[in-house]
Formats: C-alpha cells, sequence, structure tokens
C-alpha cells in the first residue's frame, strides 16, 4: 500500500495493493479528521492508522459510501468509538447483509474486528452533509452500484470522492437486484456530472482532474447506452477476466429483462 499521500491541501489518499482501493482522509480543525472507506487488508489499516499518527491526525468521523464489504472496515487503530457515518439506506442493508458481507470480507481480507466491521450510524433522513468539525462535506446519494450509494463532495476545494463510480479500470457494476440497475446508475451519474468537480477519488483506480472525470463519466454512460441498446460495449476497462465476467452478467441481465 502507498503511503498516504496528500493530494490537494488537507486531503489526503492511500492506494491499497487489493483492487487499487482508495482511502481518503480531510483534516479538519484541532487535528482530527474525517475517514472515507478505510480500505482494504488488515495491514493496510494498520498502515493507515499509522500514517495518521505520523501525520498528528485523529479520526473524528468516519464515512462509508455503500454498503459492500470493502467499504465498511475499520480498525480500533482509527478509534473504536468514532462515529462512522452511511446513508440510512446503506446503514439498513449492510446491517441486513451482514453475514454475507463478513464472509466476502473473511475470504478476500480476512482478520478484520468483526465488532468493528460495518458499524454504521445513519445520517439524518434530511442530512445533505457530514456534521463535522471540519470543511463542508456534502453527501450525495443515489442508487447507482449499491442501494443508498454517496459520494461525497468537498466544495471548498472541489473534490469528489465518489464511491465505486469514475473508475479508470473498473467498467460501471451494476447492483442486478434493482428493478433498474442502468437507470439507477445513470441517475446517479448525473448527479454527480452535475458538480463543479476539479478532482475526483475512485474507490478504485486513479485519482484524476477536472478533464477526466468527465471523460470517466461519458465512458461509462457510453458503456450503459450499449447495454440498453443490447449493443456489445467496446471498453478498454473489460480487461481482467473478473471485469468480463460481471460485464456478461450484466449484459445477459439487462438485455434479458429488456422491453
Ligand atoms: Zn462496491
Amino acid at each position: 500500500m502507498d503511503r498516504l499521500t496528500e493530494i490537494s491541501a488537507g486531503i489526503f489518499v492511500a492506494t491499497g495493493d487489493l483492487y487499487v482501493t482508495n482511502s481518503t482522509v480531510v483534516r479538519g480543525a484541532d487535528g482530527g479528521c474525517l475517514v472515507i472507506d478505510p480500505a482494504v487488508t488488515l495491514g493496510e489499516l494498520a498502515g493507515l492508522a499509522a500514517d495518521l499518527g505520523r501525520l498528528s491526525l485523529r479520526p473524528r468521523a468516519g464515512f462509508a459510501t455503500h454498503p459492500h464489504w470493502d467499504h465498511v472496515l475499520w480498525s480500533s487503530g482509527l478509534g473504536a468509538d468514532v462515529p462512522r457515518y452511511a446513508s440510512p439506506l446503506a446503514v439498513a442493508v449492510a446491517g441486513r447483509e451482514r453475514s454475507g458481507l463478513i464472509e466476502a470480507a473473511e475470504m478476500s481480507a480476512p482478520g478484520h474486528d468483526l465488532d468493528l466491521f460495518g458499524r454504521l450510524t445513519p445520517l439524518g433522513p434530511a442530512a445533505d452533509a457530514i456534521a463535522w468539525d471540519g470543511p463542508s462535506a456534502l453527501v450525495v446519494t443515489h442508487q447507482g452500484h449499491a442501494p443508498g450509494h454517496s459520494a461525497v463532495f468537498l466544495p471548498d476545494s472541489g473534490t469528489l470522492v465518489a464511491g465505486d463510480m469514475c473508475s479508470d479500470i473498473e467498467i460501471p457494476l451494476l447492483d442486478l437486484d434493482q428493478a433498474d440497475p442502468v437507470g439507477d446508475y445513470l441517475a446517479g451519474l448525473n448527479r454527480l456530472a452535475a458538480l463543479p468537480v476539479v478532482r475526483v477519488i475512485p474507490g478504485h483506480g486513479t485519482v484524476a482532474d477536472a478533464a477526466e472525470f468527465l471523460r470517466r463519466v461519458e465512458a461509462d454512460i457510453a458503456y450503459l447506452v450499449s447495454l440498453q441498446q443490447g449493443d456489445e460495449p467496446r471498453d478498454p476497462r473489460m480487461a481482467a477476466d473478473w471485469l468480463i465476467s460481471e460485464h456478461q452478467r450484466q449484459f445477459a441481465h439487462v438485455t434479458g429483462t429488456r422491453g
């Protein structure tokens, strides 16, 4: 895992080896910080806590963008009592699917403290920001990729912490349990595209500037429109075997339920 690196004033990213997963830290007042989606192996979470110690930053709040196992992790080194927020729907789903999430975590990144795993606090039903002593952190909740998926937008710096969207290495991954997974994803992308984004931090992949953010949004829309039209998309991100099989599953699902 890369060391926690300051990519913009007061905004730090560490990139893990497993799935090129990004953990984001935002510096707040008085040595506090907000930790978004800390990931992903036990060793990487320990490294993150050590890096925060070196920077004299103490987590005051956490945030989980969505209820998938690699986004609801935590460790006692980050502070066992720190509130970790997520959208109400994401919290409900993480609770309902807890045993499956734990099973997936144990398979891919074993050894996490299961008392802390997925212990999330719902944002207020009308909350559109994370309440904490630091830069404004707006929450943009939609239903693309996972129920209650929430990006965090930091308007002071124009930084979008996108969760599992806007990746340069992953095609859009749909939640096929939903009635309209493509429509949900497109609606989410449109919400993000309307923001004054200066840089994007994807859940998996490379941090990018505004032009590359827009290129990714367009590539994602092109992929999704191909699915809707029943055309085989040409997307260079479909390289790894697991992404090719995810694509085949999505293609079969969407073309099979069309019309
Ligand atoms: Zn995910």
